[in-house]
């Protein structure tokens, strides 16, 4: 294997840190060198507590889609073996932090990550609910087997930046989004989205991630507003459909657009844990 940059990877055991100088290898850099056109697209799933119908609805746009995707589970459904009988679509744990921050809930970190990890056991990746993270929570993650952490997200256009994973000191590749529904609903509800290109979006360099949540592909939710007002109704499917935008603007025609984009310019989709394996299986 070729090397030709080195990096310092830190690793957390039990009881000390072990500073390792590790050789990043030739195969890391070609996932950003890539064109965009070779390079995959990810689209991801924060699955965010949906009732059944709202996730089936989501499930069935990947399965027609016949596009590979990440879920990231939140709690246990039926609709779990679906998803597991599909080998275009891979789990990943979605667990809610949040409530530690109001003192709350009882359970600590530890617990709450293992409850939700015991539903999907399989899963190496992880998206917190609220994108809660921290070493500690890193920490938590690598010794609970999870390997890639999909916790940062930032507005590419604005920060003018290439998406590219990175090893965080505990052992987690560092996978970064640069698209999300509710981002962007809230981009465009401050009127700095002003329309929802979903091709657009493609022409950026780098590891580009979408972020969608089940709710508001079923809402095609254009503005925070729809979203809101209909929270009431977000476990009763058929009223939810009431609230729903129909119009050719929000998170569930972008998704119809960016699935049309990606196949008319032949780019491939990938799962979140194939960014793993192609930087050399990990550490
Ligand atoms: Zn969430």
């Amino acid at each position: 294997m070729i090397f030709d940059q080195f990096t310092i990877l830190f690793h957390y055991t039990e009881s000390k840190l072990i500073y390792k100088v590790t050789a990043m290898p030739t195969s890391s850099r070609s996932l950003t060198e890539k064109t965009n056109r070779e390079s995959p697209v990810y689209l991801t799933f924060d699955v965010d507590w949906a009732c059944d119908e709202v996730l089936e609805y989501a499930i069935s746009l990947v399965e027609d889609s016949d596009t590979k995707a990440t879920f990231f589970i939140t709690h246990d459904t039926p609709l779990l073996a679906r998803l597991r009988e599909n080998p275009n679509i891979e789990l990943g744990v979605h667990p809610n932090f949040s409530p530690l921050l109001e003192n709350g809930g009882g359970a600590s970190a530890r617990e709450i990550l293992q409850d939700i990890h015991a539903v999907v056991p399989e899963a190496v990746a992880v998206r917190s609910h609220a994108l809660m993270t921290g070493s500690l929570l890193s920490d938590l993650f690598y010794k609970d087997g999870l390997r890639i952490e999909s916790n940062t997200y930032y507005h590419v256009g604005r920060e003018k930046i290439i998406p590219s994973p990175a090893y965080d000191p505990c052992g987690m590749l560092r996978v970064f989004h640069f698209w999300e529904d509710d981002c962007h609903i809230a981009w465009a509800d401050q009127r700095v989205e002003r329309d929802w290109d979903a091709g657009g979006f493609l022409d950026y360099d780098g590891v580009r991630i979408f972020d969608f949540h089940p709710i508001h592909l079923f809402l095609n939710t254009e503005h925070g507003q729809r979203y809101e007002s209909s929270r009431g109704v977000h476990r009763a499917p058929t009223e939810l459909a009431h609230h729903r935008n129909t119009a050719d603007a929000g998170a569930g025609a972008f998704f119809t657009d960016l699935i049309g984009a990606i196949k008319a310019r032949n780019i491939p989709t990938g799962k979140i844990a194939d960014i793993l394996h192609a930087f050399d299986g990990g550490i």
